[in-house]
């Protein structure tokens, strides 16, 4: 019987496997599994919730990349995965079968079990929740000319590494333009991000991180030293030094961490934070014919000790490894081991500024700014191909 390849999750690992894998035209069936049925640049999902993007500008549809006489798209909420069966459990669909798998079913936010997240958090972790940020903030400035309630205006963040100064950087842009839509007044305004040290974007140097956080100061965001410990829908209360403080907010958006995607968890893979230590050529131990990729795997980085961070640099390079192993053990050849390239990282403060190390340089303003889409480009080609990048491009 025909051998089938299962990959769940069409983010920047699975879709690109997919990509490779129907290009290199493995005697065998190409099945997808997503809940939905476009692609999400997550790279740029905080600038939805900010309001300066619209969904749509961020996203494309699966039939640009799917390849309908090799693959077979199945649009359904992965439940679990049966290791003992080589089953998927779906939904919606019955199981669907398995020889080979790749799993690429990326992030879900990790609130460290702060109290009250769970119920009040909001988080950038994929459309709905920045569609539901975006609208949260713009209602309670429109509720604000009823009830002038200040702490409506305050926008606060949680966290201090680089999707909080990515959405940052978006506000400062998007909230002058709020401001003027209902007549709000301006110095009951507020920005302000809570970071556990003063130090932040802890991925850059000291210079590099500094300067992130001049530029967001400038722009009127305050800096609060603490950690976050809880949220009652009104209240963040963190912890100094000394004291657990309290601050009102409208809004509070928690950017402190992520973990991988709940159905590792729930179908027994050793993991932590929803991350599986992969071996070499990202297959799970005992499962050769399981590779896991993406911000649901961990890869040691043989520098630190410590795994690389989840990207999605990390998970498109993991792609061509993983879509390259599949058809070795098709074609009972030896897998190879993954080597990640680091090429480098470029956080964007919001239009025309950003921060960033590429080649072993650092890069500030806009010349950082252009550096970052050009990446997001590249990325866009990888995956949606030139058509798709001309279309949801960045270029200016
Ligand atoms: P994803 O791209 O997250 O895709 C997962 C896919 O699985 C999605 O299509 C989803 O619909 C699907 N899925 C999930 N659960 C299920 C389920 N149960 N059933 C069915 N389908 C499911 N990385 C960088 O390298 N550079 C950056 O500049 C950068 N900026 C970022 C900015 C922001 C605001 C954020 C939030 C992240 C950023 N990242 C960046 C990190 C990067 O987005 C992630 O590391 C990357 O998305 C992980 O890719 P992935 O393939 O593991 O999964």
């Amino acid at each position: 019987m025909r051998k089938r390849i299962v990959i769940l999750g069409a983010g920047y690992g699975g879709l690109r496997t997919l990509k490779r894998l129907q290009r290199m035209k493995p005697n065998a069936a190409l099945i997808l599994i997503d809940k939905n049925n476009y692609h999400c640049e997550k790279t740029s999902l905080h600038e939805v919730a900010a309001g300066t993007a619209d969904a749509d500008e961020i996203c494309y549809s699966l039939q640009q990349v799917i390849d309908p006489k090799r693959t077979q798209f199945v649009q359904d909420t992965v439940l679990r995965v049966v290791k003992k069966t080589r089953m998927i459990l779906l939904q919606n669909h019955d199981p669907v079968s398995y020889d080979y798998l790749v799993i690429g079913l990326g992030f879900v936010p990790e609130y460290y079990g702060i109290e009250g997240m769970d119920r009040f958090g909001l988080a950038i972790s994929d459309i709905p929740s920045v569609i539901r940020i975006r609208n949260h903030i713009e209602e309670q400035f429109k509720a604000w000319t009823e009830d002038q309630r200040s702490d409506r205006l305050v926008v606060a963040v949680g966290g201090a590494g680089f999707t909080s100064f990515e959405f940052l950087g978006e506000l400062t842009h998007r909230i002058p333009e709020l401001i003027t839509r209902y007549q709000v007044d301006a110095k009951q305004v507020r920005i302000v991000c809570i970071e556990p040290t003063p130090k932040a974007l802890p991925m850059f140097n000291r210079r590099l991180a500094a300067y992130g956080s001049r530029k967001l100061r400038d722009r009127g965001v305050d800096f609060l030293i603490g950690r976050v410990c809880g949220f009652d829908g009104a209240k963040i209360y963190y912890r100094t030094e000394e004291h657990v403080r309290s601050l009102k907010a409208g809004t509070f958006v928690w950017t402190g961490g992520v973990s991988g995607s709940a159905v590792v968890r729930d179908s027994g893979f050793e993991e932590r934070r929803g991350r599986v230590r992969v071996m070499d050529d990202l297959s799970v131990p005992d499962h050769p014919e399981i590779l896991i990729i993406g911000d649901c795997s961990a890869v040691i980085d043989p520098g630190s000790g410590q795994p690389y961070p989840t990207t999605a640099q990390i998970a498109l390079q993991q792609a061509d490894c993983a879509a390259y192993n599949v058809k070795a053990m098709l074609d009972d050849r030896p897998t190879k081991p993954f080597v990640f390239k680091f090429k480098g990282t470029v956080c964007s403060l919001g239009r025309d500024d950003a921060v960033g190390e590429v080649m072993g340089k650092g890069l500030k303003g806009r010349p950082a700014s252009v550096m970052k889409k050009v990446i997001e480009n590249r990325s866009l080609v990888k995956i949606g191909g030139v058509e798709t990048m001309l279309k949801k491009g960045r270029f200016s």
